[in-house]
């Protein structure tokens, strides 16, 4: 916690490219004896990037803190839950008060309630279950989508992620499209022997598959607007016709909301594409920061879930109560206003990254979905993992660095998203606008 005076609003200046981080450096080499690879989650080992992870000590609003002092303006947000940025007062406030009343009892709670019954009345679910991460989510979703249907297959889209469920880990984007693992070991061919993979976008390709093999199919299982291969949105209509195919034939739609729910809109992607899916997950925003997820949807369909159902599916700490009042504090923080906020941030970043890139005569494309948004730098079209995965990652890397000795964190990978928290205000923009046109000089160099 060096040259950092206490409540100081800006980072500290700019260092040079190759900056070593000290003390992130060290706490990472000792990361890395006790942890498999230093790190909780393979993207945070800046693997894609190249150099040293930063060591986060604390953060507030726009600003993460570093073990070295540094501090960033933040575009990562925790990968998405941080949408009132970090520490907001009343979530501290919340979890506070929780943990003064007891940090996990093994029975329901009313705060429970108060968190379904806010995600009940703000999406299209009937009911929802709670558990504790959007792995979690999908996994249960699943299962459940194949209990009630009484079939086995999945269809899934190549690129889309949805956590580390091992009939999902086939062509799943994210940390796995950063280390190129095609697959994993460890999943075994029977475990996604069920999912078939399909090219995000395309909807000839799931008729295909309908025609052919349509009463064997419990679900098909999308996010609900990609951002997990860098950003892809869905092209008009594909959402919709995922609907429509599903119920012809008896299967579900699971729309998998991880990361756009309670971010894009008051409900996610639905508020901005109405399909209504049979199922849906929750997990990143809903939880304020700490692990809360949920899945949901129908309630004939929910109906199937133990002890109401015969579908098994349980969780010692699942609907925890600081998980659960920092999940509700933040929901309730997030009006329409503040939508309309996120959405203004994140056309003005837009606009500050489109001209410094083009200032530079760099090959880019902002692509975007609702608020979220990232950059690809490449002179065609990304529409799925194929041609994300032709983009140049060279560039993104030099533009990585330089942002990050200017004082900005990115995404440290290619294939996601960058968020905006309702903590950026003028002050972080003008930050990131005086370090965008070194840093899209550096990408126009390695590119
Ligand atoms: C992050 C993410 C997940 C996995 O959530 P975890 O809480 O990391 O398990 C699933 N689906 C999507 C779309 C995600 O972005």
């Amino acid at each position: 916690m060096a040259d950092v005076p206490a409540g100081s609003d800006r980072p500290t200046p700019p260092l040079p490219y190759d900056y070593e981080a000290p003390v992130s450096r060290r706490l990472f080499d000792r990361a890395e004896a006790v942890i498999p690879g230093g790190v909780n989650s393979p993207v945070r080992a800046f693997q894609a990037v190249g150099g040293t992870p930063r060591f986060i000590s604390s953060a507030a609003g726009a600003y993460l803190t570093d073990a070295d002092g540094r501090r960033y303006v933040d575009l990562v947000c925790s990968w998405g839950p941080m949408v009132l940025g970090h520490a907001h007062p009343a979530v501290v406030e919340a979890v506070r008060e929780a943990a003064l009343s007891g940090t996990s009892f093994g029975a329901p709670t009313e705060a429970e309630v108060l968190l379904a019954e806010e995600i009940v009345a703000r999406t299209p679910t009937e009911q929802v279950r709670l558990v504790n991460s959007g792995t979690e989510a999908t996994m249960s979703a699943v299962r459940l989508a194949r209990g009630v249907t009484g079939r086995r297959l999945l269809v899934k889209f190549a690129g889309c992620y949805h956590g580390h469920v091992d009939a999902l880990l086939a062509a799943a984007g994210s940390g796995v499209a950063t280390l190129a693992l095609p697959d994993t070991p460890g999943v075994t061919g029977a475990q996604t022997g069920e999912t078939i993979v399909l090219p995000y976008n395309d909807i000839a390709a799931v008729e295909k598959t309908f025609a052919e093999l349509g009463d064997q199919i419990a679900a098909v299982i999308t996010e609900a607007a990609a951002g997990n291969m860098g950003v892809v949105a869905p092209r008009d209509g594909f959402n919709a016709k995922l609907r429509e195919l599903t119920t012809k034939h008896g299967a579900l739609l699971i729309m998998d909301e991880v990361m756009t729910g309670f971010r894009v809109s008051r409900s996610g992607w639905y508020g901005l594409d109405p399909v209504v899916p049979d199922l849906v997950t929750y997990a990143k925003v809903m939880g304020g920061g700490l692990p809360a997820a949920a899945f949901g949807g129908r309630a004939d369909v929910m109906a199937s879930l133990a002890p109401a159902g015969p579908v098994y599916q349980a969780g010692t700490l699942s609907g925890n109560p600081l998980a659960t009042a920092a999940g509700l504090a933040t929901l309730r923080e997030c009006t329409d206003a503040v939508y309309a906020q996120l959405d203004r941030t994140s056309a003005i970043l837009q606009d500050l990254v489109t001209k410094a890139l083009s200032a530079a005569g760099v090959a880019y494309r902002i692509s975007t979905a609702g608020n979220m948004f990232g950059v690809f730098f490449t002179d065609t079209d990304v529409r799925d993992y194929d041609t994300a995965r032709e983009t140049n990652t060279a560039a993104y890397k030099a533009f990585f660095h330089s942002m990050l000795a200017s004082g900005v964190y990115l995404p440290p990978s290619a294939y996601e998203c960058w968020f905006v928290s309702t903590a950026l205000g003028g002050t972080e923009l003008e930050l990131i606008e005086a370090a965008l046109p070194a840093a899209a000089v550096a990408a126009g160099a390695a590119a």
